[in-house]
């Protein structure tokens, strides 16, 4: 290839929109799908390749060869337009990936844009009519076996049901659309369910968080049920607050983790032993699991506000040898010490922890924020006892629950 052509190539992946990727918007991108017009970076570079050279014609900067003709294609298509034409129509809650985002989710944008071409038209997706009825296989509460549940999720009664079997006709658990959060499992979670299309959903069962996890073996199923969640939710939270605008309510119709992984953690009492648990960091809630797919949590840990008794530091008191990774969280209710199982580790949850110390509990502006404080705004500590109930340390647990409605609010 001429010196000429891939210079003329090179600064036209400089212009604005592309300079980052069409698909994940990651900067840099050195391959371009040369039937669609788009630059791209190289994963979703492998994605195109994957739907098919009279779909998507990928070549790379330095592997290939750039003739006059391919470039002035390249000049009058570009990602602006690209946008224009293939994404004028993409629903406000749904989630475009970016490159950090799972697979399954990049690979099924990806394939909505060029193969199904989902939003170049106002179109009826499967997704977007507000009722939506299939099977999903489902982790058992015991153990790891999986089993195939018949799924229904209602926007107009705002709940997701799942039900034993497909002639069952009382649901095993109904889920209120408010309470539910969808998140794409951990990779740890993943090599135990086996597949990479795996949601875990989690809501309020009473107080407490309930998990269940649900796969589907093709992608487009598992992401059809994830936009189903956040188009109901983003519909609930329009009636819900008909004054905030769309634009604020978009953060709060899922949400992933911001931590999740092993620590050890001691028990309350001075002098008890570490115990390796998995910890989940949903926003305010710290949660930890004996198994990373247990349906309930061992324990939650509400996080306040820095300087109102909520603190965090490096190091334990009197390191021992095996846990050298220590640091130390002050909540109102106790001190707990924990060990990550590397310096990376310890460096990666003190910092994520410190932000959230550091957010304000409650800031100025929309009032779905607000609610959404106030709905996790629980500040309990618990632990399961042997005999599987729940108790609850008393003193500090300033909710109160109107039945029915699930709806936790200050006293
Ligand atoms: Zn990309």
């Amino acid at each position: 290839m001429s010196e000429v052509n891939i210079n003329r190539l090179k600064e036209l992946a400089k212009l604005p929109y592309n300079n980052l990727c069409a698909d994940c918007n990651h900067p840099n991108p050195d391959w371009a799908s040369v039937t669609i017009g788009v630059f791209l970076c190289s994963e979703c570079a492998r994605i195109h390749r994957g739907l098919g050279s009279h779909i998507s014609f990928v070549k790379s900067f330095d592997y290939d060869n750039w003739d006059q003709e391919l470039l002035t294609f390249m000049e009058q298509y570009g990602n602006e337009l690209a946008k224009e034409h293939y994404e004028k129509h993409v629903p406000p809650y749904y989630r475009r990936p970016n490159r950090d985002d799972p697979n399954v989710l990049r690979e099924q944008w990806i394939r909505a844009k060029y193969e199904r071409k989902e939003f170049m038209h106002q179109v009826n997706t499967v997704y977007s009519r507000g009722y939506m009825e299939g099977f999903l296989m489902k982790k058992g509460k015991k153990g790891k076996k999986l089993e195939r549940r018949k799924f229904v999720l209602s926007e107009v009664d705002q709940t997701l049901k799942y039900y034993i079997k497909s002639s069952s006709k009382t649901p095993k658990a109904v889920i209120n659309i408010p309470d539910l959060n969808a998140t794409f499992c951990d990779p740890a979670k993943i090599k135990t369910i086996k597949s990479p299309n795996a949601l875990q959903l989690t809501y309020l069962k009473d107080v407490y968080t309930r998990s269940i996890y649900v796969y589907a073996d093709d992608g487009k199923e598992i992401i059809d049920w994830y936009m189903a969640i956040k188009a109901a939710k983003y519909q609930y939270l329009q009636i819900a607050y008909p004054t905030c605008p769309p634009i604020e309510l978009l953060p709060h119709l899922t949400r992933d983790f911001l931590k999740e992984g092993y620590l050890w953690k001691t028990g309350p009492k001075i002098g008890d032993s570490y115990k390796k648990r998995w910890f989940t960091l949903d926003y305010r809630k710290l949660m930890y699991l004996e198994d990373p797919l247990d349906p309930f949590p061992k324990g939650e840990i509400y996080l306040g506000e820095k300087g109102k008794q909520f603190a965090i530091s490096s190091g334990i008191p009197a390191p021992l040898k095996k846990h050298m990774y220590g640091f130390i969280m002050k909540t109102p209710e106790r001190t707990w010490l924990f060990s990550a199982e590397t310096e990376e580790e310890r460096k990666q949850w003190i910092s994520v922890i410190s932000s959230i110390l550091e957010t304000p509990e409650s800031t100025q502006g929309c009032q779905v924020y607000l609610r959404y404080s106030l709905r996790n705004s629980v500040s309990y500590t618990k632990s399961r006892d042997s005999m599987g109930s729940y108790r609850n340390s008393g003193s500090s647990f300033t909710g109160t629950l109107r039945k029915g409605k699930k709806f936790l609010s200050f006293g």
